[in-house]
């Protein structure tokens, strides 16, 4: 196994990659001295673009574009909701339906935190060619965006994590209850309205997967994945259906409507509120067992609901470190699935911090 470098530049973040210097405001490093949990006023981006050219999307601020932001947003909660009500008031939930749920949240989830989060964003191990496309592929049905889109996003959380250009940080607005439930609602889901990108901030921030195909086509066609992954639950429930006792027209077509919502639209929904949670909870409630430049948190309950992402003040001291749940009690799904593949021989240049590392960033 390598070990960690210590995160004090923005390279450290990508284990070598070397991003662009950052703007005036400096690194999150050198700004926490002066504005360490009391940053105020407006979250901004360093790199906002000059002109519509300079943008991903030639639509960025168009309300069609924000609609489709919503459309993500409240479609996978009205399905959550019409679950609930669907197996409270009528009895509509099968093993089945329960298992896409659960099933395909863990599927999608451990895409996110072992495909983009700790092998593509901060490249904490390399695996076998069908090992990456299998966790990025499973990232991709979660419905949190594009690979690159999404590390993106990720790298300049951490470099500026908690200041001024932290995309998503929950204390960027002033004091008081109202601004601190505001910065809960902006680190939580509101960020993903204001997100303004630019091609520059891409080719900055992940240089190294834009020439990826794999993640290109991804990036190309990731409509279809969110098409794909609310479509084949309910393809699941309605061939199951073929199966039961007395099968008729009605009978497929409620299977297959349930599939969708259990394992389509509610599970997308408890996948995106576990991952945005890292971004608001655990930057708030929890210990801080390691000095990091911001205000990250080691909460258990997200340790253990997330698959390891909520011990995230281990992981903001370590941000290259395979290993999020870094004590023995610290269970990290995330962890034992890489450090599985690494004993198989399928993953390798797994990064962990050395004891002395962590003695020098420890608290205690
Ligand atoms: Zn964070
Ligand atoms: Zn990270």
């Amino acid at each position: 196994m390598a070990s960690v470098t210590e995160p004090k530049s923005s390279a450290a973040l990508t284990d070598g990659i070397i991003l662009e210097k950052p703007g005036p405001q400096g690194t999150a490093d050198t700004l926490a001295p002066e504005t360490n949990g009391n940053v105020v006023g407006k979250p901004r981006h360093d790199d906002d673009p000059q002109n519509d050219e300079d943008l991903i999307f030639d639509d960025h601020n168009s309300t069609a574009r924000k609609m489709v932001i919503l459309g993500t947003v409240v479609f996978p909660l009205i399905g959550m909701v019409a679950a609930i009500v669907l197996a409270w008031q009528f009895g509509m939930m099968s093993w089945l339906n329960l298992g896409m749920l659960i099933g395909g949240w863990y599927l999608t989830g451990l895409g996110i935190t072992i495909g983009y989060h700790r092998m593509l964003t901060h490249r904490s191990f390399d695996a076998v060619t069908p090992v990456r496309w299998f966790w990025t592929s499973m990232g991709a049905l979660a419905v949190e965006g594009s690979p690159t889109d999404w590390c993106m996003v990720h790298r300049k959380h951490h470099q500026f994590s908690d200041h001024h250009g932290d995309p998503h940080s929950p204390h960027l607005h002033d004091g008081g209850l109202w601004n601190s439930l505001k910065g809960f609602w902006h680190s939580h889901t509101g960020w993903m309205f204001n997100s303004n990108w630019s091609k520059r901030e891409r080719q900055k921030y992940v240089p190294d997967l834009m020439n990826d195909p794999f993640l290109i086509s991804i990036d190309k066609h990731y409509v279809w994945w969110v098409v794909a992954t609310l479509l084949i639950p309910a393809f699941i429930g309605g061939i199951a259906a073929l199966f039961a006792e007395s099968v008729t027209v009605m009978s497929v077509a409620q299977a297959a409507g349930l599939g969708f919502i259990w394992g389509g639209l509610a599970r997308v929904c408890l996948s995106h509120h576990m991952t945005w949670s890292i971004n608001s909870i655990c930057h708030i409630f929890g210990s801080r067992d390691f000095k990091s430049s911001d205000d990250s948190r080691n909460n258990i309950v997200f340790g253990v609901l997330s698959h390891g992402e909520g011990w995230h003040n281990n992981h903001h001291a370590f941000p290259t470190s395979a290993r999020h749940g870094l004590k023995w009690w610290q269970f990290d799904l995330s962890w034992i699935i890489i450090r599985s593949l690494e004993i198989c021989g399928l993953a390798w240049d797994v990064k962990l911090p050395t004891a002395k590392q962590m003695e020098y960033r420890s608290r205690k």
